[in-house]
C-alpha cells in the first residue's frame, strides 16, 4: 500500500485496552472479582501466609491479568507476597511499570534476578541472541533467566497465585482454579482462570489499575523484550510471544504441568 494512503487509515481500534463498559459487564467483572477475592482470602486462611515470610505467594509478571491480581492483593492488604523475575530481557516498558506499581501501591516488589554466572556461561556458550536458534535453546534460556529464580522464589511457599486464563492459548486450555504443581511440589491457584479478556481490562479501566504501556501498542501479552511483539488484528492473544515457533511449544516452563 502507498505510504500517503495508509496514513490517511486510521488507526484500528484496540479492543482489549478499549472495553465499552456496559452495564453487563461492569455487573461481571464485580461478580467475578468478589469470587477471587473469596479464593484469595480462603488461600490466606488455609495457608497462614504473611508479608513478610509468605508461605503465599503471588508471582507478578506485570501482564494484564497480573495487574488485576496486585491490585486485588495491594488494594486489599492481603498477607500474601508479592514477588517478580526481573529476567535481565525485559523491555523498558515493564520497568517503568514496576517503579509506578511501587508508587501507586506504596510496596516494594519482591524481585528475582538470574544467576550471574550461569547468564554468564550460557551467552559465552551460545551467543547473546542463542534463543533465536532452536527451541531447545530458547527453552535453556528461559530455564537460566527464569526457572531457576522462580524456584528459589517459590522455595518454601506452601502455594503460589498465578494471573493465567484458560482462554489464553491452547497450552492453557481447561485450566482449573486450583492444582498441584508437582514440578515445584507446591499448590497452584489460578484466581483469573474463567476471565474473559475484555473482563480483566473492564476490571483495569473501572479501578485505575496501572497497566503496562506496550498494551496499547497491540502487545496482549508480554514477555522479554527479544522474544515478543504487537500481534495483527484477529491474531491470538499469544500470537506475539516466541512468534517464530509453533504454538504446541510456546511456554517457557513456568507453567508446565508434568504428564
Ligand atoms: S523469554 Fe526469551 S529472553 Fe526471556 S528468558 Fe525466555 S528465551 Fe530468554
Amino acid at each position: 500500500m502507498n505510504a500517503a494512503v495508509s496514513a490517511l487509515r486510521p488507526a484500528p481500534a484496540n479492543a482489549a485496552t478499549q472495553p465499552a463498559l456496559t452495564d453487563a459487564l461492569r455487573a461481571a467483572v464485580g461478580a467475578k472479582s468478589a469470587a477471587a477475592l473469596v479464593l484469595l482470602r480462603e488461600a490466606v486462611a488455609e495457608f497462614g501466609a504473611n508479608a513478610t515470610n509468605g508461605k503465599l505467594a503471588f508471582a507478578n509478571s506485570f501482564g494484564a491479568e497480573d495487574m488485576v491480581l496486585t491490585d486485588l492483593i495491594l488494594s486489599n492488604a492481603l498477607p500474601i507476597t508479592v514477588f517478580s523475575l526481573d529476567t535481565g530481557r525485559l523491555p523498558a516498558e515493564t520497568y517503568s511499570l514496576i517503579g509506578e506499581v511501587e508508587r501507586h501501591y506504596g510496596s516494594k516488589l519482591e524481585i528475582y534476578f538470574p544467576d550471574a554466572g550461569a547468564v554468564e556461561t550460557f551467552v559465552r556458550s551460545h551467543g547473546i541472541n542463542a534463543f533465536y536458534d532452536s527451541v531447545e535453546l530458547r527453552k535453556a534460556c528461559c530455564g537460566v533467566r527464569k526457572m531457576e529464580p522462580l524456584r528459589r522464589a517459590l522455595a518454601g511457599r506452601k502455594a503460589w497465585i498465578t494471573g493465567l486464563r484458560a482462554a489464553q492459548s491452547v497450552t492453557r486450555a481447561g485450566l482449573p482454579v486450583r492444582e498441584t504443581d508437582t514440578a515445584n511440589g507446591l499448590e497452584k491457584l489460578n484466581p483469573l482462570t474463567d476471565w474473559t479478556e475484555t473482563e480483566v481490562w473492564a476490571y483495569i479501566r473501572i479501578n485505575e489499575v496501572p497497566y503496562n504501556a506496550l498494551h496499547d501498542q497491540f502487545y496482549p501479552s508480554i514477555g522479554c523484550a527479544p522474544c515478543t511483539r504487537a500481534i495483527a488484528l484477529g491474531e491470538d492473544v499469544r500470537a506475539g510471544r516466541w512468534w517464530w515457533e509453533n504454538p504446541e511449544t510456546k511456554e517457557c516452563g513456568l507453567h508446565v504441568k508434568e504428564s
